[in-house]
């Protein structure tokens, strides 16, 4: 079975104070018995992997353009992510879909990005509750993991990331039998695209993942980890997280 991760995305969150969190953090686990990973804002990137740069927690960016340079203001490359110290990327976030109009296809391209400068890709994937309700779950986690991915992809490089878009930062969650359900789904839908790397790709799950329901979460079949979003901001928490792994 492949090794848990636990992944935090800051969002747009954390200013230079916020690296007090990173302290406390490497200070209460000094080694992780599951593979850590920190998504702060860009901003912020180069300054948290220089402070853990001897400790096992990696660190990541939230999005990369598709090109490796050029004419594309305010954007970021991969190789740029790579540059300033990002082992992984988050990709296809439903925030990035929803904010800027990104398709399957755009995220395909970012991931061929990111896997070309080196990168992990975090690709994520989820349903609205009006896809949830209308019993389209399958079918568009479906749609988004065959048009969202390259031809290919290995476990070493490729971490997908369920992600209801109505359990982000709602305090809901999908059921254990609901989680399960979509987490079974892709694990074979995975393998029968890329054989035996898609046994040992990681699927982590996202939404309102808290300390007090990360154990119950965790303990999902096919679920390897998890995608956190505001209790990754606090050491403390994301740190209940990591322990739940
Ligand atoms: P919350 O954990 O704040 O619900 O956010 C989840 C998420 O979107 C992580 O990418």
């Amino acid at each position: 079975t492949p090794r848990k991760l636990a992944a935090g995305n800051w969002k747009m969150n954390g200013l230079g104070e916020s690296l007090a969190e990173i302290d406390a953090l490497t200070l209460a686990y000094p080694a992780p018995a599951c593979e850590v990973l920190i998504c702060p804002p860009a901003t912020l990137l180069s300054r948290m992997a220089d402070r853990l740069a001897d400790h096992p927690i990696a660190v990541g960016g939230q999005d990369c353009h598709p090109a490796a340079s050029g004419a594309h203001t305010g954007d970021i490359s991969a190789a740029m992510l790579q540059d300033a110290g990002a082992d992984y990327v988050i990709l296809g976030h439903s925030e990035r879909r929803a904010d800027h109009a990104e398709t399957d296809a755009i995220v395909h391209a970012k991931t061929e990005a990111a896997l070309a400068a080196g990168l992990g890709a975090v690709v994520c994937v989820g349903e609205t509750e009006a896809q949830r309700d209308a019993g389209q779950t399958l079918e568009v986690i479906g749609t988004q993991l065959a048009g969202s991915l390259p031809e290919g992809m290995r476990a070493e490089t490729l971490v997908v990331a369920y992600e209801p878009v109505w359990a982000i930062g709602t305090g809901r969650t999908p059921s254990l039998a609901e989680i399960a359900e979509v987490h079974d789904f892709m694990r074979s839908t995975l393998i029968s695209r890329f054989g035996k790397a898609g046994e040992a790709m990681r699927l982590l799950y996202g939404g309102s993942v808290k300390p007090g329901n990360a154990a119950e979460i965790f303990a999902v079949s096919n679920v390897d980890g998890a995608l956190v979003g505001g209790a990754s901001l606090k050491a403390t928490d994301f740190g209940a997280i990591i322990a739940a792994l």
